[in-house]
């Protein structure tokens, strides 16, 4: 699950960039309107946690923006104005939550929980392909319904790849969503590689019908050789 936080208060952004990536978010940020407007129109997150006072611009005109232009993906808007006219505007432009500051990290990630989870009704969306499983809000993976064991990230690749079975990924999209912004590129790849090898392994080993392939040259994609 890959997040965006919108927050021009620098201690502030720290303490829940920290907070969010310990609960294994992917959690990318923007200080000022204009990166964060550049971000949504570039990327897709499944939730934005959107402060309303931003240096160059109010976050409701993101707000209006993302709505506007289609962009799917959940709005908490997290604000020192605890103003009703705010909360009000911000609802009816569609954000799906709105956190007045100062609150408790533990009040954040249970709404964060809260909106992605009232896009699955049933809380246990499951993505398939072939004999593997992959349960997003329990973050769990099984083979033939047997639970597999995954490293953090190795899940998020997983993630990545079968939410979108037979795509070719490139090593910097995927090092990207996986990883974020917050690390060095060289680094990136590195670590991409490393953990796919582990990857590949366990869902070979696990007896899994889809792998993930080399796509030389280009990156990865993934394949169930009986749908392909
Ligand atoms: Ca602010």
């Amino acid at each position: 699950m890959k997040i965006l936080l919108v927050e021009d208060e620098s201690s502030l952004r720290e303490i829940i960039r920290r907070e969010l990536t310990g609960e294994r978010y992917v959690v990318e940020t923007a200080s000022d309107f204009r990166t964060a407007l550049n971000k949504c129109d570039d990327y897709t997150y499944d939730c934005i946690l959107l402060d309303i006072t931003l240096p160059d611009g109010n976050g409701l005109k993101l707000l209006e923006h993302l709505r506007a232009t289609g962009r799917s993906g959940r709005v908490i808007i997290i604000s020192a104005r605890d103003s009703v006219e705010d909360k009000v505007k911000g609802l009816e432009l569609g954000a799906d939550d709105y956190l007045p500051k100062p609150f408790h990290m533990a009040e954040l990630s249970a709404r964060i929980r809260s909106v992605i989870r009232r896009g699955h009704p049933e809380g246990g969306r499951e993505l398939k392909l072939g004999n593997l499983s992959l349960f997003p809000e329990r973050f769990e993976v099984r083979v033939d319904g047997r639970p597999i064991e995954l490293l953090r990230k190795e899940y998020d690749i997983l993630h990545y790849f079968i939410s979108r079975p037979g795509h070719v990924v490139d090593k910097e999209t995927l090092a990207e969503a996986v990883w974020g912004d917050h690390i060095d590129q060289s680094d990136n790849f590195f670590f991409v590689y490393a953990q796919m090898k582990n990857l590949r392994r366990k869902l070979r080993e696990a007896g899994a019908s889809p792998e993930i392939r080399s796509v030389y040259g280009f990156g990865y994609k993934m394949v169930d050789e009986k749908t392909e």
